[in-house]
């Protein structure tokens, strides 16, 4: 960027702020001027909203109306860098700046001053009677050790009022500080691993060591059986990286793996990094983006929108399950926190590792190309071996009505009971059961505002939409025929298969894991600890527990539906039911003692299944590869989603194939449109869904002529329209 990077008072400015207008505001730069980049308070009509100084203003109208910015607020300047990122990314993913800029300003209070706040931790005083809440207190408090809250993080802890806690404090119970807003974060050692790689291991941390040494961009594919110590390769890396006083970054798909994973950095680095998810308290989320942008937090570890915080020097990006759906975010801003973090990295000379034992073809595919490194860690450490695979299949087993479990993988998990061994029975369905039909008039329970059948959730004593989150409760008589008490549930969830394994072994200690069975992510944490210390027999699970959690005492996973997932119409269908098996069959025999996978199938014979069980891998992604290079899709050509949607279903029809008719910008391309159709759930929330499909080849600028396409058109009054390029899933 070219331009002055200091603006005397005075000086027009053009601000980017977070409202959404389609183009930068002129302000005049304010008493002691402002650096270009400055986060600034400027005044919109009667409001105040948030902006950054983007460049010099335009001018060339009445200087005399022009007013000036509010205040610089107390952060460092948007770097140029930053800024360039967040237009690139704006420009691949289609999103207006604003949207961008309220990704990467999603702290609370990140301009306040550095002030003083009033901290709580335990004290020495005993309380002059005891009360459930003050019990509450006095619990929380001590799960933490000696670590110290806010009083309303410590309310919301503990569910008691903050009289509660000032009660305590009086009483010398709980001890009152003053401290700092936003500390820094500990300094971590980059130091010595602890452990002795093996050769494989020395292999690939010198490589990456290497990467990060160049300090240059690149992208390297780290791919690992679980359990060869992937992270323990890619923590070389960081220490490599924060040897260099760069900063690094972890992202994991799961709130839920943090703890683990953040126990393991304080084991290696001898202290705890900064954490960024929506888990995180608002005041650790400020002192998060603070720190991270003065260069106090070296080492961040958290969810995908941590790629916007405003690093002072990235180094390292490490996607951990780099395959995990969750890394694609499907609302409001959509964009691949994979493919951003090879963007971002690109732009700051910094290095990328992207780490799973099941890659996704895309990064595969790029590996195969030569766009990225490759390295691989072919065993697992120590003794553990990888698990046998094998299936059952179902059409030679006997099973009554409303019932999951085969005679053979009953018989297994018995005798792991018996020996005092773990199993994990994995079904990826929440709830109860998927369907509630009456069984008088074959009416299915549905939601009122989506195309989706309601999921009973027994747990909750409600039905949900899964698609929309509308519950209500599970009623007594059929909405349709009035029929009384004929209501039945079909199918099962999670919930559903822990009843079954109850009366199965009822002996065992079964433990169910689903995320919505948990008020809270540290409830699941807590439980997951537990289990992974062996408190449970067997572990019923969602897809939830095939990501990278340590059970040491789990040597039998059952897949009860290996069918599930190679249903539908989905491109990556196959390809997700591969990972998802080979995850969660990894997930057996981590420490000494071999695991056995036993997936429970109709169709043995399928070639996903059988590439599964079979363990070749490379031949799996070869075939599906050469399947989607046939038909020009993903990673061998270029899609994007279009979908439409209106509580007027006639408007969106109408403007559906008003697109598809005025294709021009696309053809010129020799890009193809399809549909409209009905989007596969067809209502949402009340709005009717049409969709569309663009198919391009790849190199092609899909961008600029999706851009020029939807143009042509008028969104008005309630239609919108949303852009989705590189689909991950097509509902
Ligand atoms: P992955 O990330 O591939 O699943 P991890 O890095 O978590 O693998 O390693 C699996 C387990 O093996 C961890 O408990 C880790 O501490 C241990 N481990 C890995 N490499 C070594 C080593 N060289 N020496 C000792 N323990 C190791
Ligand atoms: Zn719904």
């Amino acid at each position: 960027m070219t331009g002055p990077s200091f603006f005397d008072e005075g000086a027009l400015v053009a601000v980017l702020t977070t409202q959404p207008l389609d183009r930068l505001l002129d302000y005049k730069a304010p008493e002691g001027g402002c650096h270009l980049g400055a986060f600034v308070e400027v005044p919109l009509g009667p409001r105040k909203v948030l902006g950054v100084v983007w460049g010099a203003g335009e001018g060339g109208y009445d200087l005399a109306k022009v007013r000036a910015v509010n205040r610089v607020l107390d952060a460092a300047p948007m770097r140029e860098e930053m800024r360039e990122f967040l237009t690139r990314a704006a420009e691949y993913t289609l999103t207006p700046m604003p949207a961008m800029l309220r990704l990467a300003t999603r702290s609370p209070g990140l301009g306040d001053p550095p002030s003083m706040r009033k901290i709580y931790r335990l004290g020495r005083g005993e309380p002059d009677r005891q009360t459930d809440a003050r019990r509450r207190v006095v619990a929380t408090l001590s799960e933490f050790g000696g670590l110290a809250f806010t009083l309303k993080e410590i309310a919301e802890m503990a569910g008691v009022s903050t009289s509660v806690i000032k009660g305590l404090v009086s009483q010398g119970v709980v001890r009152e500080e003053e401290s700092p807003r936003d500390l820094r974060y500990p300094r971590l050692d980059p130091g010595q691993s602890q452990y002795t790689l093996t050769d494989e291991q020395t292999k690939a941390s010198s490589a990456l060591r290497a990467g990060i040494a160049s300090g240059r961009y690149g992208t390297t594919l780290l791919k690992g059986v679980t359990g060869s110590g992937k992270t323990e390769v890619y923590l070389e890396a960081v220490a490599a990286c924060l040897a260099q006083d760069r900063q690094a970054l972890v992202l994991l798909p799961e709130i839920a793996l943090t703890a683990e994973f953040l126990a393991r950095v304080e084991d290696r680095f001898g202290a705890r990094p900064a954490e960024w998810h929506s888990g995180v308290t608002m005041t650790e989320r400020r002192r998060c983006w603070k720190m991270v942008g003065e260069g106090g937090a070296q080492l961040v570890v958290g969810a995908r929108s941590a790629l916007f915080l405003p690093y002072r020097d990235l180094g390292l990006i490490v996607v951990d399950e780099e395959h995990d759906t969750s890394y694609k975010q499907e609302d409001g801003v959509l964009y691949n926190a994979r493919d951003m973090a090879v963007l971002r990295a690109s732009m700051a000379s910094a290095q990328v590792v992207l780490a799973s034992a099941t890659p996704s073809l895309e990064s595969w595919a790029n590996a195969e190309a030569g766009k990225y490194t490759r390295l691989e860690l072919t065993a697992r450490f120590g003794d553990a071996v990888l698990p046998k695979m094998g299936a059952i299949d179902m059409r030679e087993e006997v099973l009554p009505g409303n019932r999951w479990i085969s005679d053979t993988l009953a018989g297994e998990v018995r005798a792991r009971i018996a020996a005092g061994e773990q199993s994990l029975l994995f079904l990826n369905r929440r709830g109860y059961a998927p369907v509630t039909i009456c069984r008088a008039c074959g009416h299915q329970i549905g939601c009122d505002h989506c195309d989706a059948r309601m999921v009973e959730h027994r747990f909750l004593k409600r039905l949900v939409c899964h698609q929309c989150g509308e519950t209500k409760p599970i009623p007594s008589v059929c909405p349709s025929c009035k029929a009384e008490d004929r209501l039945a549930p079909v199918g099962p969830g999670v919930e559903r298969l822990g009843e079954e394994t109850t009366a199965l072994f009822p002996e065992a200690r079964v433990a169910v894991l689903s995320s919505d069975l948990f008020g809270s992510a540290r409830a699941l944490k807590a439980q997951i600890v537990a289990i992974a210390a062996g408190e449970a027999d067997i572990i019923i699970g969602t897809q939830l527990v095939a990501k990278g959690h340590n059970f040491p005492l789990l040597t039998l996973v059952g897949v009860i539906d290996a069918d599930l997932g190679l249903q539908g119409s989905d491109l990556r269908a196959a390809e997700r039911t591969f990972q998802l098996m080979r995850q969660v069959a990894g997930r057996a025999g981590r420490a000494e003692k071999p695991g056995l996978a036993l997936l429970q199938s109709y169709q043995p014979e399928h070639p996903v299944i059988k590439a599964i069980l079979s363990g070749e891998e490379e031949a799996f992604w070869r075939a599906e590869a050469a399947e989607r290079k046939a038909v020009g899709v993903p990673p061998y050509g270029r899609m994007a989603g279009i979908v439409l949607s209106s509580p007027d279903v006639q408007a969106v029809f109408d403007l559906g194939t008003d697109m598809a008719r005025r294709d021009g910008p696309l053809r010129d391309i020799g890009a193809q449109v399809f549909g409209p159709a009905p989007a596969p759930i067809a209502r949402i929330r009340g709005r009717h869904r049409v969709r569309l499909l663009v198919k391009a080849d790849k190199g092609v600028p899909l961008q600029k002529a999706l851009a020029a396409w939807v143009g042509q058109f008028r969104i008005k009054g309630d239609m919108r329209l949303a852009i989705d390029i590189d689909p991950q899933s097509f509902f």
